[in-house]
């Protein structure tokens, strides 16, 4: 499903060129958990950028959904992203649009019908357990709530993947379970491949399947997580 091969990412800045990431190749499958962890500074949302589609690295090829996104044009690219869903730490939801307005925007964008609008919104409220919240604002949900409604927003575009980035990172940890468990009946439900960016070694032992460890732009070390934290 997401396939980097040899990629690098070198930054401009006034202090010289900066190697984000260095030689860095990936194989996610479609459907699996995959987790990215490291600390900060490792290059994890310049890697996040390359395969969501926002950066080009420097050299190497990333393919996503057998797609080789690196010969492709802006417009191709911007048609690709659809289906990449997209969760964030700080939910990035629009505060003086309802829970029903944030899910909807995506849709809105693409100018989807309105019954089709009211069909899908109300199925992907409920499926996230917040059907009764609709017509509330942000500011009246609680951490887990506004992630739920980052999720549900994600899923609008109906995505193939689903980047989840440091998406538990502002929430406690009895939160974070239950995002997470929410996260894992998605990707079953769906059949969605997930990549999950973290800091927190919990997160991915709670639900990856693989994971890659990457530290100052090189992946440390990769595969299975059962595999790679024992010893
Ligand atoms: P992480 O997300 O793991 O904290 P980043 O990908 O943000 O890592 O950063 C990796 C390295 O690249 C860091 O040294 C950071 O300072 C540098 N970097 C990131 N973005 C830029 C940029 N736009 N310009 C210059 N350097 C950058
Ligand atoms: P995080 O790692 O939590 O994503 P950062 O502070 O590393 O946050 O980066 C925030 C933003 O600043 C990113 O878009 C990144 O590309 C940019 N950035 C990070 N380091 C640098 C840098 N040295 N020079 C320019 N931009 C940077």
């Amino acid at each position: 499903m997401i396939d980097l091969s040899h990629i690098e990412k070198i930054y401009d800045s006034p202090s010289g060129p900066v190697r984000a990431i260095k030689d860095i190749s990936l194989h996610i499958n479609r459907g699996e958990i995959y987790g990215i962890i490291g600390l900060s500074g490792a290059g994890k949302s310049t890697l996040v950028r390359c395969i969501n589609l926002l950066e080009r690295p420097t050299s190497g090829k990333v393919t996503v959904d057998g797609q080789d996104i690196t010969a492709m044009s802006e417009s191709q690219l911007r048609q690709a992203r659809k289906s990449i869903g997209m969760i964030f730490q700080h939910f990035n939801l629009l505060s003086s649009a309802t829970v029903y307005e944030n899910v909807a925007f995506p849709l809105r964008l693409v100018n989807t019908p309105k019954e089709k609008i009211d069909k899908k919104v109300t199925e992907l409220l409920e499926l996230v357990g917040l059907a009764d919240k609709a017509n509330q604002y942000p500011s009246q949900l609680s951490g887990g709530q506004k992630q739920r409604v980052g999720i549900a927003r994600a899923l609008a575009s109906e995505p193939k993947i689903l980047l989840c980035d440091e998406a538990t990172s502002a929430l406690d940890p009895q939160t974070t379970k239950a995002i997470l468990q929410l996260i894992r009946d998605i990707n079953a439900k769906l059949k969605l491949t997930v990549v999950v960016i973290t800091h927190e070694m919990q997160v991915i032992k709670d639900i990856c399947d693989k994971v890659a460890v990457i530290d100052k732009g090189v992946i440390a070390e990769k595969g299975k997580v059962l595999d790679v934290f024992t010893n």
